[in-house]
């Protein structure tokens, strides 16, 4: 499967990017007819460059995600620059089912790259 992020999911990441400051870790939900939507992950690392997330705050995602009936896409975050896999990603994107999405602001906007998980 082919993913790609809707103009509004790029609006809404852009203004995360904002408010955040530092790097923005999310969930990419989408609903049945196919619209997209972002839950926030709170970091809990102390370092920007460094994303810790709570069982508690993957566990909220997950009811926000089956309340609203919203399947659970890719897992999405930010770089100050650049969208491939940092040495961590690599890691983490080896224990994930899911594509992982990375994002930096660009000059035109955000840009984007979409990781597949290895094969399972
Ligand atoms: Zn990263």
């Amino acid at each position: 499967m082919c993913l790609s992020l809707q103009p509004g999911t790029l609006a809404r990441l852009s203004e995360m990017l904002g408010e955040a400051g530092g790097e923005v870790w999310a969930a990419l939900l989408i609903d049945a007819s196919g619209r997209q939507s972002l839950a926030s992950l709170p970091n809990l690392s102390a370092r920007t460059d460094a994303f810790i997330v709570s069982r508690a705050g993957w566990q909220l995602v997950r009811t926000h995600a089956a309340d609203r009936r919203l399947r659970i896409a890719a897992l999405v975050h930010s770089h100050p620059r650049g969208t491939g896999l940092s040495r961590a990603d690599r890691k983490g994107l080896e224990r994930s089912t899911l594509p992982w999405i990375i994002v930096a602001a660009g000059p035109g906007g955000i840009d984007y790259a979409v990781h597949a998980p290895p094969p399972s």
